[in-house]
């Protein structure tokens, strides 16, 4: 059996070592240039590779593909390995395959790695044998190939989903669907919402489904399918304007979880993570940990320790008694509209970067509440000025050294200065680390 490998990222070099060890013909080919360190292991290993290029000869006589998520279905390599019916999987449908370990799998337009990130602590906090991968950290296949655990806490991209036939989640957790990554999905939510959905396709009784039960899309895929059945995973949806006989929600200023026979219950003001957006990250996470059997009072502590996650409303700084936060991750509208709605002083906004097909309409209302100046901070602002002109003040910058320029010069006593950017950051930085982490740099410098 011949396995080719599209992509020597993380993901990609990761399913490489897993199928060698598996005893496959193995190929990896990029068609960018290939980092360093992982060629480094690719030789170690003596995986055959090639960069800058796919020699279609090496790929098409494949039994089966694997793509990184970064490459989208349109390229020509990818056309014509499916008109050859050559199947191609994800990095995590290859991985599954070889673990028996419990899958915790999260996703959603956004929430997908806080809500990682304190389940993993949780379960190490619980002292379980706990791993964690997919679109954080190391690679699944990787630790599938070279560690025994018994539990994975896997966040999963739309792509990754997209990739993804067989493998089955024990427990799936769907934070919400909202509008995002549209390029990719020929610009048609639906196509996005389904694969979103396929976060609990081949789950069964013995599974558990967490969700937004606000989230109207989520809502309506429930409908559409048959989830009532004896065969159907468990449903424990969460909210904070409802309340369930199975799941958690708000009851005076307590989160509470009712789970089977168990009850959770904590103050509301306890949370490590602030924000409306963040208690919902929380209660999804505690409902896990309580269905997975964690004792009541490490889920406590877990959630009142949390340290918060670098570039998701992280405060920075207090400058002249006004706060610096660094949210560089909220590179869609719906992140943006929880970092402004959690806001409760007035607001210097910085936004802008490469606009993914934006409807900043639901912004509205929040700008002319909060927002006291508007600063735009990308190569190509007309969009935002257009859409906010009459709402806001706005200036134009295309650094972060000019945002924060601006800010400082018009912030007063007790305003929020808020990098929130509702668009990626490909345009004036290499990714959203970067962007955050000028941003902090700028703002210990001013
Ligand atoms: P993801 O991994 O899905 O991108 P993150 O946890 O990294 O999600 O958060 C991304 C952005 O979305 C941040 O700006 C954060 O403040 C915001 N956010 C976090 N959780 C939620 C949520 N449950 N709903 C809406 N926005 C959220």
């Amino acid at each position: 059996m011949r396995i080719v490998i599209l992509g020597a990222g993380e993901s990609g070099v990761g399913s490489a070592i897993l199928a060698q060890k598996k005893g496959f013909d193995v190929f990896v080919s990029d068609n960018g240039i290939i980092k360093e360190k992982y060629k480094e292991v690719l030789n170690k290993y003596t995986i055959e590779w090639e960069e800058n290029g796919h020699t279609v000869s090496k790929i098409e006589n494949a039994d089966e593909v694997i793509k990184s998520p970064g490459i989208p279905d349109k390229v020509e390599i990818i056309k014509l390995l499916k008109n050859k019916n050559i199947p191609v999987i994800s990095e995590i449908e290859f991985a599954g395959r070889y673990t028996n370990a419990k899958k915790i799998c999260i996703s959603g337009s956004n929430g997908k790695t806080t809500t990682t990130s304190i389940i993993y602590e949780m379960f190490k906090n619980a002292g379980l044998n706990v791993g964690l991968g997919g679109n954080i950290g190391k690679s699944f296949a990787w630790q599938v190939a070279e560690k025994q655990y018994d539990y994975y806490v896997l966040e999963l991209s739309s792509f990754q989903l997209d990739g993804m036939y067989q493998f089955k989640a024990d427990v799936a957790i769907l934070m919400n669907i909202t509008p995002d990554h549209l390029d990719r999905y020929q610009y048609n939510f639906q196509n996005y919402i389904d694969s979103k959905m396929r976060i609990i396709q081949n789950m069964d009784k013995n599974g558990v489904f967490i969700y937004w039960n606000e989230d109207p899309i989520i809502q309506e895929e429930i409908k559409k399918r048959d989830l009532k059945s004896k065969n159907s995973p468990l449903l424990l949806p969460f909210s904070d304007e409802s309340s369930f006989e199975i799941g958690a929600f708000l009851e005076n200023e307590n989160i509470v979880i009712k789970y089977l026979n168990t009850e959770f219950s904590m103050l509301k003001n306890d949370l490590a993570l602030k924000g409306r957006h963040n208690t919902y990250n929380s209660m999804a996470a505690a409902a896990t940990g309580l269905a997975d059997g964690i004792s009541k009072q490490i889920i406590r502590e877990s959630m009142t320790r949390f340290a918060g996650v670098p570039h998701r409303l992280e405060e920075v700084l207090k400058i002249k008694e006004v706060l610096y936060i660094n949210d560089s991750k909220s590179t869609n509208v719906n992140s943006a509209w929880y970092a402004l709605e959690s806001m409760k002083t007035p607001v210097i906004w910085i936004a802008g970067g490469v606009d993914k097909g934006n409807d900043y309409s639901m912004l509205h209302a929040l700008v002319q509440e909060k927002v006291k100046l508007l600063i735009c901070m990308g190569v190509d602002n007309t969009k935002l000025n257009q859409e906010f002109k009459d709402m806001t003040e706005i200036v134009n910058v295309r650094s972060m050294e000019k945002a924060l320029e601006a800010a400082y010069y018009y912030a007063e006593k007790g305003d929020t200065v808020l990098l929130s950017p509702a668009c990626a950051s490909f345009d004036l930085f290499e990714n959203y680390e970067d962007r955050g982490d000028k941003f902090k740099q700028g703002v210990r410098n001013l």
